[in-house]
């Protein structure tokens, strides 16, 4: 594949690229904006008459614009192109028929090519009215034609490309392709249509432009000089230009917008870098011209900027344009090219396009001024200069492009990595991406409880301050009141009170204190429940690689749940267990260790005075209060054993122990229907690939072109 063909087929697969994503250009929403800026327009620009629409015309090699003399005289008034004329060329599958279609008429299809220019001309009236006014607001028009019609356009590559079939030139039409001036003016649906009929090959767009002026003749406006180079400007210049709300046109363009249907916003936006055509008749003095002018001061390098210099013919006789056409006066960077398009009288006769290049050739070949410059003249070699310089901006792109796509690139690949790569079709695969994901989840889960993540202390703070507290607050003021002491120990004794100490009394107030022990700690139980059913929850939310699987994350959740709930059971008992063994066996050591009665005293004749005295009571209850406070401190120590042990120890090693387990039994449908997905996420990594394949295709290319040269 020669370079330039590979190029084009970069450009192209860009485009497809840039499509897919739906980039349409213009920079409002696409994700690439600049790879369709990658591409320039080519405008053309001159004073009235100079010849611009047929220099465009002659580029494109079809006749269908406005032309009309360019001399004012009482009659007539030489402005002609009053609005702007966007023409975008698609080229469609050989041996169809040729069309043209304007955007404001987008159900009209025309062959006649006549009509094209009259519907120009009548579209420019609706709009300005039969005066002299002139508009910012562009026509769109569209031609579709296969191959021969722009055989004027960059003849040497296609000439090169003829025997290439189709697709060749397709790739060849894709390097022609220019940012549209939907960028100036967004036309969101014409676009896109363009864009599907195109089928992902790309085309040129061309710019014909309202002549620049120096005076205002009667019925335009004095500003319009001003506002016609403002116009031109805003299609030319490289910078964002801001929407001028007073320039002429604008507001009957938005009293017309309904009449053109979609046209949606801004005539004037962001343009842009554009391939400036700069005009200037040779029958006029060059120091004057606009175009020149102008050029110079949007493109002060001239990269972009061709010199143009048209009637060559119309010059007065002995005097020719050879100091310009040699390079010697008014030098630009790109050399200039002379034309001769057709005369007025060669319009009038109808003069085809083809006679007229043959004409032109002849001129030049047989011109005693020019012939020595012969094959650096005329339409074709002017056609010939701008395909090269295409692509020349193109490759001077090349090094931006590749740095956005592998932008793209590494964002579209963390973005799959973040999406999870697609579901495996075997049930041994599922099964293994199943228990990956539940190990993942364990992991986070036991990070949560051993400190890695926050969580764990929570635990702590259960035993810490929760338990203590509600211990504190059990009510054995009331329970070994001095009245209900008494009571029990009075029901306890039955007819016959107790001797010497009531041992049943005793009993029976230590069995009842305890029972209040219950409450605490079945309440401690349940608090880590909670925090254990809470760090699952968390731990599902963070486990990135479950994000996408819904159904598996509500499975694992209920499992987990459960499990919690198993253990929550069994340390229940554990904890009540504990409390009822310390009803069963009392300390002996602690009743022991009880000072007596009597030695206290000394006096053993008050003994029996004293035992059913209200002081005897009250011993008894700091007693049984002492002991109490004894077991309340134990159950401290030990209620927090039997909890982490049964809860918080089984959770880290037996959680999903049961969930394995119906797993491991579970079907390959089953299996796939665990690995359900959200369609709006299956659908998101669908495109994702897409686009990832589609850029990553598009810098193989370009790294092919690279190597190339
Ligand atoms: P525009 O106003 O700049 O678009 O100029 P047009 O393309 O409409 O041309 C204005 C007039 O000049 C038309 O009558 C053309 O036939 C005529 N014209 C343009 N270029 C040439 C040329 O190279 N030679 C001759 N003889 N006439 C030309
Ligand atoms: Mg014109």
């Amino acid at each position: 594949m020669t370079t330039m063909e590979s190029l084009i087929g970069l450009v192209n697969r860009i485009q497809r690229a840039c499509t897919m994503l739906g980039d349409y250009g213009g920079g409002a929403d696409g994700a690439l904006p600049t790879l369709w800026e990658a591409l320039p327009s080519v405008a053309v620009v001159g004073g009235q008459s100079s010849g611009k629409s047929s220099v465009l015309e002659s580029v494109v090699g079809r006749d269908f614009l406005p032309r009309g003399s360019g001399r004012v005289t009482l009659r007539s008034i030489g402005i002609v192109t009053r609005r702007p004329l966007v023409l975008q060329l698609h080229k469609t599958e050989e041996g169809k028929p040729e069309y043209a279609e304007f955007l404001h008429l987008p159900k009209r299809i025309f062959t006649d090519f006549s009509l094209v220019r009259k519907e120009i001309q009548d579209e420019t009236d609706r709009l300005t009215g039969k005066t002299k006014q002139i508009s910012p607001v562009p026509i769109h028009l569209s031609i579709y034609s296969p191959f021969g019609h722009w055989r004027w356009f960059g003849w040497p590559v296609v000439a090169r490309l003829t025997n290439l079939g189709n697709l060749q030139w397709m790739k060849f039409m894709a390097a022609a392709k220019v940012v549209d001036l939907a960028s100036a003016c967004t036309v969101e649906g014409w676009r896109r249509r363009q864009l599907l009929a195109m089928a992902g090959v790309v085309n040129l767009t061309l710019i014909d432009l309202p002549g620049l002026t120096k005076v205002a003749v009667e019925g335009q406006p004095d500003n319009i000089v001003q506002d016609i180079e403002n116009m031109v400007r805003s299609y030319v210049e490289k910078n964002i230009i801001e929407p001028e709300p007073n320039i002429n046109g604008l507001d009957t363009y938005h009293t017309c917008r309904s009449a053109l249907v979609t046209i949606t916003v801004f005539p004037f936006s962001f343009m842009p870098n554009c391939i400036i055509l700069a005009i200037t008749p040779a029958n006029q003095d060059i120091a004057t011209s606009d175009a020149i002018k102008l050029a110079r001061e949007v493109d002060p390098t001239g990269e972009r900027t061709f010199g143009v210099l048209t009637k060559l013919d119309l010059m007065d006789k002995g005097t020719h344009a050879l100091d310009v056409l040699e390079g010697k006066a008014y030098k630009l960077q790109h050399p200039w090219v002379g034309i001769v398009n057709r005369s007025q009288a060669d319009i009038n006769k109808n003069v085809d396009m083809i006679i007229a290049r043959r004409k032109e050739k002849e001129y030049f070949a047989n011109s005693l001024d020019y012939s020595h410059l012969a094959s650096k003249m005329g339409s074709e070699y002017l056609a010939k200069l701008l395909s090269k310089h295409l692509e020349s901006v193109i490759r001077a792109r090349i090094p931006s492009i590749t740095s956005l796509i592998n932008k793209t690139i590494d964002e579209l690949e963390s973005e799959m990595d973040n999406l999870g790569r697609p579901i495996a079709v075997d049930a041994g695969a599922q099964l293994y991406t199943i228990l990956e994901l539940c190990r993942a989840f364990d992991k986070i889960f036991k990070e949560h409880l051993d400190g890695g993540r926050p969580g764990g202390d929570r635990i702590y703070g259960v035993f810490d301050h929760q338990l203590p507290a509600a211990l504190r607050k059990l009510p054995f003021d009331r329970h070994l009141s001095l009245q209900n002491v008494k009571k029990v120990v009075s029901e306890a004794d039955g007819y016959q009170p107790h001797l010497i100490a009531p041992e049943q009394g005793y009993r029976r107030l230590i069995e009842s204190s305890l029972n209040y022990f219950r409450g605490p700690a079945e309440a401690s139980v349940d608090a880590v429940h909670f925090v254990l059913k809470d760090l699952v929850r968390k731990s599902i939310g963070e486990t990135q690689e479950l994000k996408r699987f819904p159904s598996l994350q509500a499975e694992l959740a209920a499992a987990c749940y459960q499990a919690l709930e198993r253990f929550r059971e069994d340390s229940r008992k554990t904890a009540i267990r504990l409390v009822d063994m310390e009803a069963s066996y009392l300390t002996v050591d602690f009743f022991r260790k009880l000072p007596q009665d009597i030695e206290k005293t000394g006096n053993p004749s008050t003994i029996t005075a004293d035992r059913y005295s209200e002081g005897h009571f009250r011993r008894i209850a700091s007693n049984v209060s002492s002991y109490i406070v004894m077991v309340s401190e134990m159950l401290k120590n030990t209620l927090p054993k039997a909890t982490v042990h049964c809860q918080v120890r089984e959770a880290k090693r037996s959680l999903l122990n049961h969930f394995y387990t119906q797993i491991g039994r579970k079907e390959g449908k089953q299996l796939y229907q665990l690995l359900d997905e959200d369609p709006a996420l299956m659908e998101r990594r669908v495109q994702c690939a897409k686009r990832l394949e589609l850029y990553k295709n598009a810098r193989d290319e370009i790294e092919a072109v690279s190597w190339a040269r």
